[in-house]
């Protein structure tokens, strides 16, 4: 005994004793707090009196349910379903289903705590969520996916609704899912509502919904390289994943005149010296759903690697679009030697936190992916003002909106570290402005 903890320390102790088991929680936790450790000490009375730590790291409600589905050998599986309404604070909670086989209780958390702040960015009215399950997408029929999904929303639909809870798609989860799980949803509850973003444009989606995480990631990148003088024209880019995210930053960073040389799935990753052909990734990944191979063996100037290995080649920006904890220390202290100006997050929580600090003392501009992934989730909330209306935008409306968003996004982080003494540091900006509103809103809402 004898030691007094702060009131940061005491939270992040309690939140690893209370949740065994959930490392990613933790992390995401540790990193939020840590970096708001100046503001919550400015009032630390008040927020000790008001538990607002405690209210805030603990969600509001968690289901945790069972999925049957019949795959095609007539054989019943099961599956674990999740979702995690974490704060209705500013709006109604908000946030994508994941499936992939890592999917637990603690990773559902992690994404859903980083969703409050990151939905209090975009300046929305949206609360924090997140759902999914450990199904494996990888390899199933259509069918298999319908049944998957149908049975996933059978019990989901309970929980979920257009002015309750609004969910997305993820990692696992395109617009083939969002129909499926759309079509339940409506046959169960009979209601034609904007219940999921992320829709089909016949049926209540919006456009630029699909680009908008990878675009937005651009849009936050660009404002941060002007901000520092420089030009994204000409920069060598290294891109992680070969999702949804990767494919459209690696086309707006063309657009805008960069030069995205990597990509990488599950299995490999690709080198293509000549820039990445962007057509032909999305014919493999979206239209065929095939590995990264197949890229390779239609296309004369790229390597395909086994393994990880995209953050080995020499750049000068880094945009991780992967996954979680995908650039580890020894992958920053890489980049560092190879002269990387930028490191810009499009995934959740890519870079371990010993990464994230070894990047910013080595001055690396770093932006979080709670702020420079939200165009995804932003747009989605530009789609269900469109549902709400009954009526829908075009490209370009939706689009600019986006840019808009990510650039007031940028101002607003930038802003919020230099006002704390921490000029430069995104991370801590983004945090502190994200979390300022909940507080506020929080406060005003009572016990
Ligand atoms: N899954 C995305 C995210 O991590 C989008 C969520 C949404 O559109 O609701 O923010």
């Amino acid at each position: 005994g004898g030691i007094i903890l702060s009131y940061v320390d005491d939270v992040i102790e309690t939140i690893i004793e209370q949740n065994p088991s959930e490392p990613e929680f933790h992390q995401a936790v540790r990193e939020v707090l840590e970096s708001l450790r100046v503001v919550i000490e400015e009032n630390e009375e008040e927020f000790k009196k008001n538990a607002l730590l405690e209210r805030l790291t603990n969600p509001e409600r968690q289901f945790k349910f069972r999925v049957p589905w019949v795959d095609d050998n007539g054989q019943v599986q099961v599956n674990t379903g999740y979702r995690v309404q974490f704060n209705s604070a500013i709006g109604p909670y908000k946030g994508g289903l994941r499936f992939h086989p890592s999917v637990n209780l603690g990773i559902i958390k992690f994404l859903g705590f980083e969703q409050i702040f990151k939905n209090s960015l975009t300046g929305l009215p949206i609360g924090g969520g997140k759902g999914g399950s450990d199904f494996d997408p990888k390899g199933k029929s259509d069918r298999e996916i319908m049944a998957f999904c149908q049975s996933f929303m059978t019990e989901l639909c309970k929980y979920i609704g257009a002015d309750t809870d609004v969910p997305a798609g993820d990692i696992g989860v395109g617009g083939r899912e969002i129909g499926f799980l759309f079509g339940q949803y409506k046959r169960i509850r009979g209601l034609y509502e904007g219940v999921l973003t992320g829709k089909g444009l016949t049926f209540g989606g919006s456009l630029a919904r699909t680009e908008a995480t990878g675009y937005g990631l651009l849009y936050f990148t660009n404002a941060m390289l002007k901000a520092n003088d420089i030009d994204i024209a000409g920069k060598t880019i290294a891109v992680s994943g070969a999702g949804n995210v990767a494919i459209y930053a690696i086309e707006k960073a063309q657009q805008l005149g960069g030069k995205p040389v990597t990509c990488s799935d599950s299995t490999g990753w690709i080198y293509d010296p000549e820039g990445i052909d962007v057509e032909l990734l999305k014919e493999v990944k979206e239209v065929r759903r095939e590995r990264l191979t197949a890229y390779a063996e239609a296309r004369e100037s790229a390597e395909y690697h086994e393994g990880k290995g995209v953050w080995t080649i020499k750049c000068d920006i880094a945009l991780p679009c992967a996954t979680q904890n995908e650039l580890l220390l020894d992958d920053a202290k890489a980049l560092v030697k190879n002269g990387v100006l930028a490191v810009a997050e499009g995934a959740n929580m890519p870079t371990s936190i010993e990464a994230t600090e070894y990047l910013q003392e080595n001055d690396v501009l770093f932006a979080p992916g709670k702020a420079s992934n939200a165009g995804g989730v932003a747009t989605s909330a530009l789609e269900m003002s469109q549902n709400s209306q009954r009526l829908s935008w075009t490209f370009e409306e939706v689009d600019s909106k986006l840019q808009a968003i990510m650039e007031n996004i940028f101002a607003n982080a930038a802003a919020a570290a230099k006002e704390y003494g921490m000029d430069k540091n995104y991370v801590a900006g983004a945090n502190i402005a994200g979390f300022q509103k909940v507080v506020e809103a929080m406060n005003a809402q009572g016990i």
